[in-house]
């Protein structure tokens, strides 16, 4: 799956949720986060991000973001 990090909060640009394929962003008041169960991993969201906020978890430290994005797209409604 790929992660939304802490430099989506508060930008203001939704890029990465009008190239994801199977709608897999969810939106808060701050952040967006993405589902990692719905998540296909096409990686197409992550160079349309003007914040370089999105990444794989397959990079190192992404155990709190990781756990972030699952819990809250549980949450939040989806975009
Ligand atoms: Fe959507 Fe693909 Fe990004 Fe996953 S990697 S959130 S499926 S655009």
């Amino acid at each position: 799956t790929y992660v939304v990090t802490e430099a989506c909060i508060k930008c203001k640009y939704t890029d990465c949720v009008e190239v994801c394929p199977v709608d897999c962003f969810y939106e808060g008041e701050n952040m967006l986060v993405i589902n990692p169960n719905e998540c296909i991993d096409c990686g197409v969201c992550e160079p349309e991000c003007p914040a370089e906020a999105i990444l794989p978890d397959t990079e190192d430290g992404l155990e709190k973001w990781l756990e972030v994005n699952a819990d809250y797209s549980e949450k939040w409604p989806n975009i």
